[in-house]
């Protein structure tokens, strides 16, 4: 699929994918953040699965529940971000920038 210039027809331009960008990175830390709370329900069970195998057990069951959460925490919350953020730069902002004329548009401006 190639993206054309609006103004001067030129096939030289790139995507700036800002908003995927800042997206991803706000997803991350907001899907760390969501996921010390399933961390704690992740060392919680890890906890009572260590109960059986005694003090220590429950020591490395919750540490690891706790990293278990706050990794797929951050890992889905920056998959999340990223889409929401293609979505902004697709519709709301001009996500185009042609290297020749130096115009940003929008992909729906393009014929
Ligand atoms: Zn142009």
């Amino acid at each position: 699929m190639t993206t054309q210039c609006p103004r001067c027809h030129s096939t030289a331009v790139i995507t700036k994918d800002l908003a995927r960008k800042v997206g991803a990175l706000v997803g991350t830390v907001g899907g760390a953040a969501q996921g010390v709370t399933g961390a704690m329900a992740g060392a919680e069970v890890g906890a009572v699965v260590g109960l059986v195998a005694g003090p220590a057990g429950v020591v490395a069951g919750g540490m690891a529940g706790a990293i278990l959460g706050g990794l797929a925490g951050a890992a889905t919350g920056c998959i999340a971000g990223a889409k929401l953020g293609e979505v902004i730069d697709e519709r709301v902002l001009d996500n185009y920038a042609c290297l020749d004329c130096e115009l940003s548009f929008n992909r729906r401006q393009s014929v």
